[in-house]
């Protein structure tokens, strides 16, 4: 079989050919999508995340399990695939291999109110998630922008974080147990539904954040928090990231409700926003340098909104200079929400702009941007990063008014600035999104050599024969 430019089709190759059929036949041709089928699959975030051409979509772990077997025998590289929204490479897949898509993997298998736990296979959407456990008073305790779409097993195998994670932790911190399929096909086990397990070594860490180069998750039981009934936003303008800091812990020490969300906005990326969504708000002094979106949480609204005024007078004191406004409607907090979350508008101006994700301890923030906001100045005059991310816990989001991607010496030199004294400072290069394939030189540049030794131990442990999801997070296997 050819495509249209006459090259051999992929899938005819004997061992990919022979896998399909046995493929087919374990789990039916519903489960498959070959070549032209794929038309109608969105590609998701990275355009080459389809190349495989091949899409095996199993409804049960029994079924991932045998595809897994079949794919081993056969030498075919599988990967694993969710929502598509990881934002660097780790869904890329190639011509030879097979992606094992988790679309059809979408039940929730138990939500208990009692316990806080929900059980749900890997291709649940966060946002589902997020429905089924409101309808009972309760919510993931996570959440991200790309909540539609992104699955619970995308989310535990990039270690997602998200807006609340300063209060809730990343995905590591929520999931009490998990279940995968390994490399002989075999089914790793433990599905523990409670908060203390001190049973030897916690091995679904492993796969928490392994991209899916371990196995291919199936089933993930992750604990629920009480659903506030009442919410609050505010949008605050500033004159510093010290003051934005400041504003952070004056709301974290709200007297009614609590804080859930903090995210900072520099001038100029909510100025773009802004003019993209047509948003303009008299009381917001679009002219200052740093903006903070804070999100609360209580059981009254007008409880809130008194404490709102009583954060807004505390902060004005500090710093005179303060504007603010608070959302009086649901569509008001929706479209300041929008103004941070529609990243969108900013690919659309600069298309693939690179961008980065970055960790850095809160004391280092303010001495950071500044070092880096320079240092990108005198490397070239014309470039001026978009900064905006989740500021109470360090993470910043840092995407470039360049259309991507940079030229390889100017990528270098923009990243020996952005990661130069991240490690010695206690921060991290990749906060939230993971290494995928994009960020595969970037490890290896500054993580611990101990650290990648053990790694690559442990993926020949748990995948001798790099089976799942080669070049990810390892540049071969
Ligand atoms: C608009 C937008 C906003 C975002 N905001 C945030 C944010 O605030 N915080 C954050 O952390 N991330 C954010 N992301 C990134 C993204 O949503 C996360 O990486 C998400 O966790 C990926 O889930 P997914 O189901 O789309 O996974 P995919 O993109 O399909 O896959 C991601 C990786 O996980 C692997 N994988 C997927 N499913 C499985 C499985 N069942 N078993 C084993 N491996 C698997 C894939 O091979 C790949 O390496 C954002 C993305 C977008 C587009």
């Amino acid at each position: 079989m050819d495509d249209s430019l006459g090259r051999e089709a992929p899938w005819t190759s004997a061992a990919l050919a022979s896998a399909i059929g046995q493929l087919r036949e374990a789990l039916g041709d519903a489960a498959l999508r070959i070549g032209g089928d794929l038309s109608a699959v969105n590609p998701g975030w990275h355009p080459a995340n389809l190349d495989a051409g091949i899409i095996i979509s199993p409804q049960l772990t029994s079924q991932v399990a045998k595809a897994v077997q079949i794919c081993a025998t056969h030498g075919i590289a599988i990967v694993p695939q969710g929502g598509r929204t990881g934002l660097v490479g780790g869904g890329i897949s190639h011509p030879g291999e097979i992606i094992l898509a988790t679309g059809r993997m979408t039940q929730i298998e138990r939500l208990d109110p009692i316990e806080r736990v929900a059980v749900v296979q890997a291709g649940v959407t966060l946002e589902a998630l997020q429905a089924a456990a409101a309808a009972v008073g309760l919510e993931p305790g996570i959440d991200l922008a790309a909540r539609g779409t992104a699955t619970i097993g995308g989310m535990a195998s990039t270690n997602a974080g998200g807006v609340m994670a300063f209060r809730n932790g990343v995905m590591r911190h929520r999931i009490l147990g998990l279940e995968a399929v390994i490399a002989d096909g075999s089914i790793y086990n433990d599905l523990t539904r409670v908060v203390k397990s001190a049973a030897g070594y916690d091995l679904k860490q492993l796969f928490i954040g392994a991209e899916g180069t371990l196995g291919v998750v199936t089933r993930i039981a992750i604990k629920l928090d009480p659903l506030p009934p009442a919410t609050a936003t505010v949008m605050l303008g500033l004159p510093s990231i010290a003051a934005a800091q400041d504003a952070i812990r004056i709301a974290l020490a709200t007297d009614v409700g609590h804080l859930r969300a903090a995210e900072a906005l520099w001038r100029s990326y909510l100025t773009l926003t802004a003019a993209a969504l047509h948003w303009s708000e008299p009381a917001i002094d679009l002219t200052q340098p740093i903006f903070l979106l804070l999100g609360f949480g209580g059981s009254s609204e007008p409880d809130l909104h008194a404490a709102l005024d009583r954060i807004f007078s505390q902060i004005f004191e500090i710093f005179p200079e303060t504007t603010g406004v608070v959302a009086r409607s649901v569509a008001q907090e929706r479209m300041l929400w929008r103004l941070r979350e529609d990243t969108n508008i900013l690919y659309r101006a600069y298309p693939a702009a690179p961008s980065y994700d970055v960790s850095v301890p809160l004391a280092q923030i303010e001495a950071y941007v500044a070092r880096i906001t320079a240092d990108l100045a005198d490397l070239h005059a014309e470039l001026a990063p978009f900064l905006f991310g989740h500021l109470a816990d360090g993470n910043l989001h840092i995407v470039f008014n360049h259309a991507g991607p940079f030229a390889e010496t100017l990528r270098e030199a923009v990243e020996d600035v952005l990661y130069r004294d991240l490690r010695a400072l206690g921060g991290s290069f990749s906060a939230e999104h993971g290494v995928g394939s994009k960020r595969i030189h970037s490890l290896r540049a500054t993580a611990d050599p101990v650290k990648l030794s053990v790694m690559a131990a442990v993926k020949d442990v748990l995948d001798p024969d790099g089976l799942f999801n080669p070049g990810k997070i390892f540049a071969i296997k």
